[in-house]
């Protein structure tokens, strides 16, 4: 039987028992049962034999239908599925080719014309112009708010507000917003509260036990791990997972490649004692950084410094390893450490064994992504000022990381 594929029905059971790390290496795994492999397979195949009785659309399909397409559902891509359930304590999970297909999916599949989504008024800037210009453009109304007080959530709402959706620690300026008090103002409004908790993943933050109905995941950042695979994931409620995947699983088509999946299992497997690691070598960079006479500003959940500490200290296991930092003029800063790091790649993206840092300036950012009331673009001065570098903190060793960012800030 395709379902038994991954030969783990058994250890399946016992999944919740386990503790983190066991859960990161073993769930959704198994010895495979024709072969006794103990690494999984990649199943490639998109289709599958079946027999002639079976229908050809996948509303017919039940929960226990064996594999018959790939865009429908494929072994590898549901081992990933089931580690990811049982890390982030989901009942279900579907696995998307990016985080921003997940993202998509998400919005376009619970939300339609004349529906009103409340946003976090600082995200991921692809979330943000999806909300803000292909929402708009289908009906949908989006109001942004400074999701770290639920009161400006709060007063977002409106009659018609199905979905909230906040992002924390927020990219760039990892801004926390407090899912509990969030979660608390969604029931009340009769609203779904969706959390990309990206920057925080499974190990430092599991919203579903917070009170979210959503979390969203690019898989592409810390839980692959390595910079090599594209991933986004949607957790959440097993009937709610059900009915998104029939439309915005099957039918929107953002079906992640076998061999992502297969990638992003093997970077999950480790991601409990990476985030250690991300997380020790992050402390000690942000006091580096905090004593270094070019920077102005550092911003890291872990130091007392943050605005936000208590509740990054409730709400967060680790801080993560992401560091957001300003200095006197981050333009020329930005040429100096794309010219003298040889450690640190100046790229995009994060969660990465390689160290990664990008500047992000603030006007630049308003223009293009967020377009913020003065009173929010007030808000948000207060933690970039005229711009962050965003600094993802690798596995290399600490003090090479530190050697390397002197250099680069001269
Ligand atoms: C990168 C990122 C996304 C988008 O994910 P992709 O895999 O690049 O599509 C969404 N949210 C956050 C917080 C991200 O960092």
């Amino acid at each position: 039987m395709p379902d038994n594929l991954d030969g783990s029905t058994m250890m399946r059971r016992k999944d919740r028992d386990w503790r983190p790390r066991t859960t990161a290496v073993h769930a959704g795994e198994g010895l495979d049962p024709a072969t006794g492999a103990s690494a999984p397979n990649i199943v490639m195949s998109t289709t599958y034999g079946v027999d002639s009785s079976l229908g050809f659309s996948a509303h017919d399909m039940a929960d226990d239908a064996p594999f018959i397409y790939t865009r429908w559902g494929n072994p590898t891509i549901r081992q990933l599925e089931e580690k990811l359930a049982a890390m982030e304590g989901a009942d279900a999970c579907i696995a998307f080719a990016s985080g921003m297909a997940a993202s998509m999916a998400l919005m376009l599949g619970r939300l339609s014309a004349g529906d009103h989504l409340v946003i976090s008024d600082a995200s991921y800037a692809g979330t943000a112009e999806l909300a803000r210009g292909t929402l708009t453009r289908l009906g949908i109304q989006v109001t942004a708010v400074d999701a770290s007080d639920p009161r400006n959530v709060e007063g977002g709402l409106r009659e018609a507000t199905r979905m909230i959706w906040i992002e924390t620690p927020v990219n760039p300026i990892l801004r926390l917003t407090d899912i509990r008090a969030v979660a608390a103002v969604a029931k009340q409004a009769g609203a779904e509260l969706v959390v990309d908790s990206t920057f925080a993943t499974p190990i430092a933050t599991r919203p579903l036990e917070l009170g979210a109905d959503w979390v969203v995941h690019s898989l592409t950042k810390y839980i692959g791990g390595h910079g090599d695979a594209l991933g986004g994931a949607v957790l959440g409620r097993k009937e709610a997972v059900r009915d998104l995947s029939l439309e915005s699983g099957v039918h929107f088509g953002g079906t992640i490649s076998p061999f992502n999946a297969w990638l992003i299992m093997r970077g999950a497997a480790t991601l409990p004692l990476r985030m250690r690691a991300h997380a020790d070598s992050a402390m000690r960079i942000a006091e580096f950084l905090e004593s270094h006479p070019a920077v102005k500003r550092v911003i890291y959940p872990g130091l007392p410094s943050h605005p936000q500490h208590d509740l990054a200290r409730r709400q967060m296991d680790t801080f993560s390893g992401m560091i957001a930092f300003q200095v006197a003029d981050g333009p020329a800063a930005a040429a100096r450490m794309a010219e003298e790091l040889r450690v640190i790649h100046y790229a995009v993206s994060l969660g990465h064994h390689r160290s990664l840092i990008y500047w992000i300036g603030t006007d630049e950012i308003m223009a293009s992504s967020f377009r913020l009331s003065e009173e929010q673009l007030a808000r948000y001065r207060a933690f970039a000022g005229d711009g962050v570098f965003r600094l993802s903190v690798g596995l290399e060793d600490p003090d090479d990381l530190c050697l390397d960012l002197e250099r680069g800030l001269g």
